[in-house]
């Protein structure tokens, strides 16, 4: 499923976790990969496993929020590849507590990574996409923005955003080729959800029919999915990927 060769894709947040294993998915399927974090050091391990696969690889200190960067980043893959055909928006963060304690800071800041850092790269790429007449950005949600959760009304909101500007964008982009869809994912093991006590993980796990939570390459092959010709037909979708968690 999903041959990629010849195209760039860019991944945001590709130091660790599900970033990582989206951009070794798409890497070991054919593409040369634009790496995205806020440290350009963090992306060393993920630029050597994509280049152990055979495919080129440039490393970016991007901040998703900073509109400048992002615009800066995106003019910089296509000086070096002359095109963009996948775009992963998967950078994002967590600052979770309730309502009554949620700074206007907590807020604001997880509204600027998630969603803003979404939009500005979507709207980014969407140029170079358009012109191309081809292109597919992914956008990496929550099941949180699906159903809520307490503690998390910031992410909650920003990850249903994600889902809605998605859909807004897909509307717009289509008639030029360009598909853009959004992947809810469960419980994933990571560094995000490492955080997460015992307590919590049990009552999670609890809840999953498949009796397993989910690890980041499950999110990478729907991704590799949604991002390939297989999907040709798909935009402006939210993909849950949670072992049955929400149905
Ligand atoms: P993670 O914390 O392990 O990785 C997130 C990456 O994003 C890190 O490398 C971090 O440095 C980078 N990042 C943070 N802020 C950034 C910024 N301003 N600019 C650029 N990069 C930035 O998290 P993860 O679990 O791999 O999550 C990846 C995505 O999946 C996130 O959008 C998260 O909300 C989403 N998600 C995760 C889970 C889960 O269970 N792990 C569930 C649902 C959704």
């Amino acid at each position: 499923m999903g041959c990629f060769d010849g195209k760039v894709a860019v991944v945001t947040g590709a130091a660790r976790g599900i970033g990582r294993a989206i951009a070794e998915e798409l890497a070991g399927r054919g593409a040369d990969i634009v790496l995205c974090d806020l440290k350009k050091e963090w992306l060393d391990e993920t630029a050597a496993a994509v280049q152990a696969l055979g495919r080129r690889t440039l490393a970016l200190a991007v901040d998703v929020g900073d509109s400048a960067a992002v615009n800066d980043c995106v003019k910089k893959v296509m000086d070096e590849f002359g095109r963009i055909d996948i775009m992963v928006n998967n950078a994002g963060i967590t600052k979770d507590t309730l309502l009554l304690r949620m700074s206007d800071e907590d807020w604001d800041d997880v509204l600027k990574v998630n969603l803003k850092g979404t939009f500005l790269f979507t709207r980014a790429v969407a140029r170079p996409m358009m012109k191309q007449r081809s292109g597919a950005v992914v956008n990496i949600a929550s099941i949180i923005g699906l159903i809520g959760n307490a503690g998390q009304a910031n992410y909650a909101a920003s990850k249903a955003g994600v889902i809605a500007l998605t859909k807004s964008a897909a509307r717009e982009l289509a008639p030029r080729g360009v598909r853009v869809n959004s992947i809810a994912p469960g419980f994933i093991t990571s560094k995000m959800t490492d955080a997460l006590s015992q307590e919590v993980r049990d009552q999670m796990l609890a809840n999953i029919p498949m009796a397993r939570f989910g690890v980041p390459g499950d999110i990478a092959k729907a991704v590799a999915f949604l991002a390939s010709d297989e999907a040709a037909y798909v935009t402006g979708q939210c993909l849950s990927v949670n072992g049955g968690m929400v149905m």
